[in-house]
């Protein structure tokens, strides 16, 4: 067996329904009494009911700014409105976003996070951080980044609508799945990681109907093992590429790892040698990249970039952004390669 390196991720993790209730517990065991909840303005009411629950001896107000790609304008806002109001601690509850926007905020403060994860795209497990400046979303990685706490109560996400329940799903995923083949991949997280996957591939088609509850807390846990994946891991095309299009043209971050996942796969697999064995395992596959893109069609997700807003035009820039800085990806990047890529995933070309 190859040698390896494993750092566990220090959040501290609570799990279950009901577990919401536990918040303000939290919020005192961290020592902290002016808490901001943070929001999208789509979840407003949701964080003004649980600021109000934990009440003014432990929270100091709710902020309902936060905004994909995590704009640096919003988080100067944001910096402000915390400093006024005498905030010593940030209790995102949301998706990607609201994470993002607390991270972003921590980067800049060393508040403690207390996250309450409302999608399944992981970021309350990781130490990274992507923010748009001048239209290019730059990612960075660092401890005060890393959330202190995780509390993933499935009853919020029932209210998740489903179009965005798969597309998340796809994008813990792509998590899942690049940490298989990272430069530093590890026999923890292959394990950590091909049951995240397996576990979202079993839910994502039972998340309506008789068995939706079950479904929605299966889906979390494997979001869960998702973002730890991608938390140890290093990145590489995959989310190079979804950052790129988020960050220079705005287009919806869990779409577009949705519709990019099967050609990203598809570019790597030349270069592989038998990291992706487990996933196609848990998909049931001989050919993993075809499977996502089938999977994908089936549950009505977008299977292309032009369907999540992509200009046609965009593909040569695109190209030139990923390609500009170098970081680890079994295949070498080429211009052509990468051009190809995204020629194929605009257009939503079946992976051959
Ligand atoms: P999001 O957070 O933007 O949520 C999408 C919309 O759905 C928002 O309006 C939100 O308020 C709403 N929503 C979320 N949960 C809901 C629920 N349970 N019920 C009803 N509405 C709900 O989307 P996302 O895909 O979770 O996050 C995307 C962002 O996260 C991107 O900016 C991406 O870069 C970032 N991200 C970062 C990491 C990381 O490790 N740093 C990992 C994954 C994603």
């Amino acid at each position: 067996m190859d040698s390896f390196i494993f750092k566990g991720l220090p959040t501290r993790v609570i799990f279950g329904r009901g577990k919401l209730a536990v918040l303000g517990h939290e919020v005192e065991r961290l020592g902290l009494t002016r808490v901001a909840v943070l929001t999208t303005p789509q979840q407003r009411a949701t964080g003004q009911e649980i600021a109000g629950q934990l009440g003014p001896v432990l929270c100091a107000g709710h902020l309902d700014t936060a905004t994909m790609h995590t704009p640096l304008e919003v988080t100067e806002d944001a910096l402000a409105w915390c400093r006024e109001h005498r905030v010593d601690g940030l209790v995102p509850v949301g998706g990607g976003s609201t994470v993002g926007l607390s991270k972003a905020l921590s980067l800049r403060t060393w508040l403690p996070q207390i996250c309450v994860p409302t999608t399944y795209a992981g970021s309350e497990m990781t130490d990274i951080l992507g923010q748009t400046i001048d239209g290019k979303k730059q990612t960075q990685r660092g401890p005060e980044i890393q959330p202190q706490v995780a509390i993933y109560d499935p009853d919020l996400t029932d209210t998740m609508p489903i179009p965005l329940s798969i597309t998340s799903g796809f994008n813990a995923i792509a998590h899942a799945i690049e940490a298989l083949y990272a430069v530093d991949a590890n026999p923890i997280i292959e394990y950590i990681a091909t049951e995240g996957i397996r576990k979202l591939v079993g839910a994502m088609s039972e998340l309506e109907g008789p068995n939706s509850r079950a479904a929605r807390d299966e889906a979390l846990q494997g979001a869960w093992f998702c973002g730890v994946s991608l938390g140890s891991c290093a990145m590489a095309l995959h989310h190079k590429l979804a950052h790129v299009l988020g960050g220079s043209f705005n287009l919806p971050h869990a779409e577009s790892h949705t519709a990019l996942l099967p050609f990203s796969i598809a570019y790597n697999e030349p270069a592989l040698n038998g990291q992706l064995d487990t996933a196609r395992h848990a998909l049931r596959t001989d050919n993993l990249a075809q499977a996502i893109f089938d999977l994908a069609k089936t549950l009505g997700a977008p299977t292309s970039l032009a369907e999540v807003g992509m200009p046609a035009d965009g593909i040569d820039a695109a190209t030139e952004i990923a390609i500009s800085q170098p970081y680890s990806n079994p295949r070498p990047l080429s211009r052509e390669g990468i051009r190809a890529l995204l020629d194929d995933a605009y257009h939503g070309r079946r992976p051959s």
